[in-house]
């Protein structure tokens, strides 16, 4: 283990997760969508050699190879968004260490651009419900210079519920805006995944 904890395992735990409920997330996208969502991440995730990633990649080259996946291989929105958050990993990781100042950073940058480019708020039933209370989360860890493994919990779980929380939204963002109110009871799976990525980073 480096300074970074283990990048490659923490996302290659996540990549794994991912694909093991590709027809969970295919089913929420069909249900407040357009039932891509699952096929989007696959397409992607199927390009990384998992065991590779987890026992011998850098956090960078882990960064590297998941964002290339999802720009270059993945389609729909969540292709584009997931691609350009993981580049900002990628960034930060190129750099230095991965501690929590940095993750937050990178953190951070995803946010914005992923704000800048969908025009997403909070409560428009996005991937941005989940991400917005992680970024804060883990910027008030780092401003209370908590401990890792603590500050990634309450980030964990502030992405989580930021992910539930979309369960009873109605989309103003995305194809999950086309159904109105039938998008109510299903929660977004942008943001389920995401609460998945800080999951998984407990620990690493
Ligand atoms: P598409 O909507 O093009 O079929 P996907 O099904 O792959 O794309 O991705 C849908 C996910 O993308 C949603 O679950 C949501 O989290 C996210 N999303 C959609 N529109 C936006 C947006 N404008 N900003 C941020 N995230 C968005
Ligand atoms: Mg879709
Ligand atoms: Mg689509």
């Amino acid at each position: 283990p480096t300074s970074d904890g283990n990048i490659g395992a923490w996302v290659a735990d996540w990549a794994q997760k991912v694909l093991d409920e590709e027809p969970a997330l295919t089913d929420l996208d069909r249900r407040a969508g357009d039932g891509d969502f699952g096929t989007n991440m696959v397409a992607a995730l199927e390009q990384l050699d998992l065991t590779e990633m987890r026992n011998t990649y850098s956090a960078s080259t882990t960064f590297d190879a998941i964002s290339q996946a999802y720009l270059g291989h993945a389609g729909g929105t969540s292709g584009a968004l997931f691609g350009i958050w993981f580049r900002h990993f990628f960034r930060v990781a190129r750099e230095g260490t991965l501690d929590l100042a940095t993750i937050a950073a990178a953190a951070r940058a995803g946010l914005d651009n992923i704000t800048a480019l969908g025009g997403a708020r909070p409560g428009d039933k996005t991937m941005v419900d989940a991400i917005a209370p992680a970024v804060d989360a883990l910027e008030e860890g780092v401003r209370l210079d908590g401990v890792r493994a603590d500050v990634l919990q309450r980030t964990s779980e502030a992405a989580r519920a930021g992910a539930e929380s979309t369960e009873v939204m109605v989309a103003s963002r995305g194809r999950a805006s086309y159904v109105g109110e039938a998008a109510r009871g299903v929660v977004d799976p942008g943001a389920l995944v995401i609460a998945w990525f800080f999951e998984c980073a407990v620990g690493h």
